[in-house]
Order: C-alpha cells, then structure tokens, then sequence
C-alpha cells in the first residue's frame, strides 16, 4: 500500500505535492502516518452564557449588527447573540466578500478562544462557518490539529489524511505482532482511525505524544520495535565480518603494566576483561565503555591498543580534537615507555612533511599506533594491518567520520575491532537501545584516594574578593582554570569575554601567571599554554570550554565558572571534571548572574549536590523535560517518528525482546516493520 501516490487523491497537484514533500509525506501512507500534533474539541456546542474567558469552544451565534471600524486600525466587529447571551466577533483581516456575507441576521457556527474586553465577551478571528440547516455544527470526534506546510491550511490537510485512511486497503498491510506481544492487539487501522479522529469523551492529554492511550501506545511500540529489529539486523551484519583475534600478550602489554603508576581499579579490570573476551573473537568487537570524567577510560584504551600491537597488528586512536589528539599522544607515550617511538601523531597541524613520513612509517608498519583527529581518515592514509580503532568521546563525531575510518582498514577480508569512549552519562537503557548495535561496558567507580570535590553558587557581586582568595591559595600550589562562557551567537564576543577576565586577573596574579585558551589560537600556542599551566609556570588558566574535554592536569585544583547559569548541566559537569583528578581537595564554584531564576538555581544546587554524572543526567531531564539530553534524535542518531527514547524509555526493554524474537521467527516480517517505520534510514548506524 505504500507506493499509493498522492496525486491519486482528489485535490492533490503538482504544487500540493510539493508541498507535502517538503514535509517528509511522499505517499498515502505516509498521510495515514502523519499523526496530530494537537486537537480541537468541537463535539459539543456551548452556550454564550456558560464561557469562561480563556477557553477555546465551539458556539452557534446570531449576527445582530456588523460594522467595518477604521479605528484604531481597521476592523470588523459582529455584535452578536446566541439567546443566551451577548458575545463579540472581532476579524482584523477580512475580504470585502467576508464582509458582504457576515451581515446583520447571518447564522454562524464559530471556534475560538473566547476572551474578555471591556465591551464584554469576545472571539478574536474564530475559525467560522455559516451554519448549514440540515447540518449539526458539532463535530462526531475530536478536531486534529497537524503540522502543515505553508499553503495547506487544516481543513485540506484533514481531508486529505482521511481520505488516504478510507482508500488504503490495510489488509496488505496487516502484520501480525500479536501473535510476538498480546499488547499489541488493536490493529493498526484502528489505532491510526482513533488518533486522526479520536473519539469525544477521548483524554486529549491521553493521546497526545507521550500519552498512555491504547492507540498512541500500539503505535509507538511497532515503531520501537522497527527500530530495534533494524538495529538487531546491524548488529548481526556486523558480527558477519572476519575480525583479526587478539590474542597475544608481549612487550606492549608489559610496558604499560609497568608504566602505568597506578593499581587498577576493579572497574576497569572488569572492563578489559570485558574487551579482551571480544576481541579474541574472529569477529569484531564492537564495544562502548561508558565512564564518568575521570573515570579513567584511556589506561583501558592503552591495554586495549597493546593487546593489538603485541598480536601484530595496527591500531588508529581517535580524538576529537588536536588539543586532546596531542594529550593523549603524550599520555601513551608515557604508558608504552620502551615502545613509544613505534607511537604517532596525526592531527590537522601535522606538517606536510611530517606526514609524508609518518604515512611511510605506518605502510611499513614501524608506527603501530597513531594517535590523531579527523586527519586520520583524510584520503591517502591506509594502514595495512590496522586491527583496532579506538574512538575518545564518540558524539563528536559524525557517523560518516567513523565510516570512514572503518574503511581505512586496506585488508578486503577482515574488519577491525572497534573500542568508543563515552563519557556521556545516559541511562543504561537508554544506551543499549540507541547503540542497540554495541555492546556496552560501564566504569562504574573512580580511581581511589579522589576527595569529592567542593561545589558552591557564588554571585557574581563576590567576583573580587574571590579572585583574592584564590590568589592566596595559588601562593599556597593552588592551581586554578578560570572558564569563561561560550558566547554561541559571536565567536569575537566570546574572545571578549576570554580576554576581559585574562586582564582583570592579570591585574591581581601578574603578567607571568595567568595564561589565556581559546579556540582562535594555534594548536601550538594552545599545547604551550596548556603545558605552562601543567609545569606551574602559569598558575590560573583563562578558557573557553576548550577544555571541556579530556584535558587532564591532575594538580588543577580550583574551578571558576563564570556565567554558569548559561551553561548546560551535563556540560558544568564536563568542565569540573577538569578538577579533583588528583589527591588535593578541589573547589568548584559556580559564578552567576546576581539574579537568577528559580529553575537556574535549582539546576546549579544539582551540581552543589552531587557529582554523580549518571545522577545529573536525570535530574537534567526531570527539571529540563525529556528531549534535550543527549540530542541523539536531533542529530539524526535516531531516527524516529513518534517515539522520544527518553520519555518512553519505559517501553524499551519490552520491545528490545519482542524485537528480537521477530528477527530470528519471521525475518520477513521484520523487513516488513523496517520498510514501513524507518526504511532508508537504518543504513546510518552502518558505522
Ligand atoms: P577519563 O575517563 O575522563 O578519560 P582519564 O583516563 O583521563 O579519565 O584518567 C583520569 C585521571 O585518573 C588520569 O590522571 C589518570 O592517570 C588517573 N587514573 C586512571 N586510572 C587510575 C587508577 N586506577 N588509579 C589512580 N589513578 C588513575
Ligand atoms: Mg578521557
């Protein structure tokens, strides 16, 4: 039934087919999926007498008189009565022809939101119509309101979708889920019937997005449960390939063993237990290791890329960006010790020169680990026995980068292992659904000996006499990053600020030590800035959220975050992770407008009171509603229609299962769910 086109509807042309395309609708079926995003109750007429200002009701009036004003603005006012009472029409645009037929003894049955004025009751440019004598003016079911494109007003737009659900047969379309989940018994035509055109008594709140009506909920689980057969299917194509295993345990794995100043903790012994168990597999591991900042995800990455050197093989290192390419670099060298010549860099600052070499290095294979940003997937870069890829801080990168670098692999036969670290804490139903195609390990617990970091609110009226205690406190080893608000409308605002606060605190600190970051200055004066900072020859450190992620100087104790109030909370929670990675007690303190409004400060105390990143995910949602917090819908991640993966995380696991079953029972009927919810779309996870 899908391929019914449009124009085989009455009224529809060439120009309202264009129209319809523009808003995603090719087909009838897509018409009959085109759900309200509102309704209108006109199943009951109400008497003037019984409105209240400030509802939106349907009544049948009697024009008493008509007058075309001219003051202050042009307009038209019909006094007029239902018997019960007085109200006023008020039209501020209008046809002469309006005018002409909305005369004195008219019979109209208007729509509108009534309101009060000092003449009495009013509808301001209800929606009307004359009444029809052999015509009830109430409505059999509730009105839907639909997202139109210009140029469709309702009344089309509703005779269209009704038409398609009257001429599609849906008996070609029945698919029997019941049969794999009793819930989803109403049938599809049903459901589609009851929203479009929801019965009277209907709970408008019920069966709006998010609402618990049968039909809302039937038609939100087939789609979650096309979703998920279509990552189901991924997966398995994944699992497909030939991988290389790793297996081996050699000098790379004892360099970090005795490099590594630490002792590991149990989560990420768990952790790499969890990895190695994959990739001794022939196929490859596609593995997300969740941990919160500071969780200490790259020593895993480490023993990750060693198990893959020592086999033999090659392994690409992701960053982000050059800032944290160059950090990691650093961090590995220092973690393979005897090996860290065989280590590399490539990011967008690599010289011509530099790279032409390092190119020859990794095709003769003396580079076995390239460390390096988006450059590592640029053309003319091919590793030949590349077996690893490891992918730092994963939603910055777009799905086709890490294709890319999926295919820098030269060998036909074998794909290679894939490691993502995430810091983005979501609920770990969540993340099995929308990276339904991996397989997710979590670093639950931080490095011992961390002392909780001390959060405060401050105003920004005490900006001075703290810029003096932490001044004191840098005579005392302190170290301090100072973050000055991204100003997203101008980047030039944005260095304004940056350079504002670097001079102020000059003023207090001295010329020699404070040092300024932002994103305008060069990879290289970026790494110098950050390495003064690292040596203590600057003590506070003025920055953009360039520092957002990764940058790791463990001694940084103290953080100023100016303007916080502007800041997202996952994003506060980000830049703190900055501090408190060493064994000092750290400071974060949240400077703010002197006013703020209530949920500003409610959502700052979320931050005063926990450093739990998984914790202020949640309350992020609960004070910020679902559909911000992780922006994986909006980027195009996930591609649904209906379904918010937040809001209905409650249906996830549910239909995960069903899912499942549909894909190993009834493939044909999976394809089936996939042409209908989410065809064309499935191939972007293909990464
Ligand atoms: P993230 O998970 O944020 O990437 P990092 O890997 O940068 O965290 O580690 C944060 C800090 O914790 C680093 O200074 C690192 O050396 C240190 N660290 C990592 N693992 C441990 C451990 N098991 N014990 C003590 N310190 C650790
Ligand atoms: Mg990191």
């Amino acid at each position: 039934m899908a391929n019914i086109e449009l124009k085989q509807l009455k009224g529809i042309g060439p120009s309202i087919v264009e129209k319809l395309n523009s808003h995603g609708i090719f087909n009838l079926r897509d018409l009959c999926f085109h759900l309200p995003s509102g309704y209108q109750d006109r199943t009951n007429v109400t008497q003037v007498i019984d409105l209240v200002p400030g509802d939106e009701k349907l009544i049948t009036v009697k024009v008493v008189t008509s007058q075309s004003l001219y003051r202050p603005r042009k307009m038209m006012v019909l006094k007029c009565t239902d018997g019960s009472g007085p109200i006023n029409i008020r039209f501020f645009y209008f046809h002469p022809s309006q005018a002409r037929q909305l005369k004195a003894g008219a019979e109209l049955v208007c729509f509108g939101k009534v309101s009060l004025s000092r003449y009495g009751l009013e509808m301001i440019h209800p929606e009307y119509e004359m009444v029809q004598p052999d015509q009830s003016p109430e409505q059999e079911t509730l009105t839907p309101m639909y997202r139109v494109p210009k140029g469709i007003g309702q009344k089309k737009i509703r005779h269209f979708i009704l038409a398609a659900i009257q001429k599609l047969d849906f008996d070609d379309d029945f698919l029997n889920l019941e049969k794999y989940d009793p819930s989803l018994d109403m049938n599809i035509l049903d459901a589609l019937k009851a929203i479009h055109n929801p019965a009277p008594a209907t709970d408008i709140d019920d069966i709006l997005p998010g609402g618990s009506h049968p039909a809302r909920v039937r038609l939100l689980k087939e789609e979650m449960i096309a979703f998920q057969a279509g990552m189901t299917f991924l997966k398995r194509k994944q699992k497909r390939h030939h991988a290389e295993p790793l297996i081996e345990v050699g000098s790379w794995n004892k360099e970090v063993t005795k490099n590594f100043p630490f002792e590991l903790t149990d989560a990420q012994k768990r952790v790499i237990s969890e990895i190695k168990e994959d990739t001794a597999q022939k196929v490859p591991m596609m593995r997300l290791v969740q941990g919160d900042v500071g969780s200490g995800k790259t020593v895993v990455a480490a023993l990750a890329a060693a198990l893959a050197i020592d086999s033999s093989f090659q392994v690409a290192f992701m960053a982000p960006t050059t800032l944290l390419a160059e950090q990691h670099f650093v961090s590995l060298k220092s973690f393979f010790g005897k090996e860290a010549s065989k280590v590399a860099l490539l990011t967008g600052s690599t010289t011509a020169k530099g790279r032409k070499k390092l190119l020859q290095d990794i095709e003769d294979m003396s580079v076995r680990l390239v460390v390096g940003t988006h450059a590592l997937f640029q053309k003319g870069v091919g590793f030949p026995n590349l077996a690893l890829i490891i992918i730092d801080e994963q939603h910055r990168f777009g799905v086709n980068q890490r294709l890319a670098l999926r295919k820098k692999n030269d060998s036909e036969i074998s794909a290679p292992h894939q490691l993502t670290l995430t810091a983005t804490p979501i609920p770990r139903t969540l993340s099995m659904s929308v990276y339904a195609n991996m397989d997710v390990s979590i670093i639950d617990e931080l490095p011992p000996g961390r002392k909780p970091i001390q959060t405060s609110c401050l105003p920004l009226s005490g900006k001075t006499k703290l810029i003096e205690r932490i001044f004191a406190a840098t005579k005392n080893g302190s170290k301090a990053y100072w973050i000055c608000p991204l100003i997203e409308e101008s980047e030039n605002l944005d260095l304004n600020a940056v350079m504002e606060s670097y001079e102020d605190l000059k003023e207090y600190f001295g010329e020699q030590k404070v040092g300024c970051l932002h994103g305008k200055l060069s990879a290289k004066d970026k790494q110098l800035q950050i390495q003064k900072f690292k040596d203590s020859q600057t003590s506070i450190l003025v920055s953009t959220t360039v520092v957002e992620v990764g940058v790791d100087i463990p001694d940084a104790d103290i953080m100023v975050i100016e303007n916080a109030e502007r800041f997202g909370l996952a994003q506060l929670h980000q830049l703190r992770g900055r501090i408190g990675r060493g064994s000092k007690e750290s400071f974060c303190i949240l400077l703010h407008k002197d006013k703020i409004g209530e949920i500003s400060s409610q959502r700052l105390d979320v931050l005063v009171d926990t450093q739990d990143g998984f914790k202020i995910a949640e309350k992020d949602l609960e004070i910020r509603g679902p559909g911000e917090i992780m922006g994986a819908q909006q980027t195009g991640i996930v591609p649904m229609k209906y379904t918010n993966l937040v809001r209905d995380s409650q249906y996830l696991m549910g239909t995960k299962k069903v899912a499942e079953v549909i894909c190993d029972e009834d493939p044909e009927l999976a394809n089936q769910l996939i042409n209908r919810w989410i065809s064309g779309s499935i191939a972007f996870a293909d990464a």
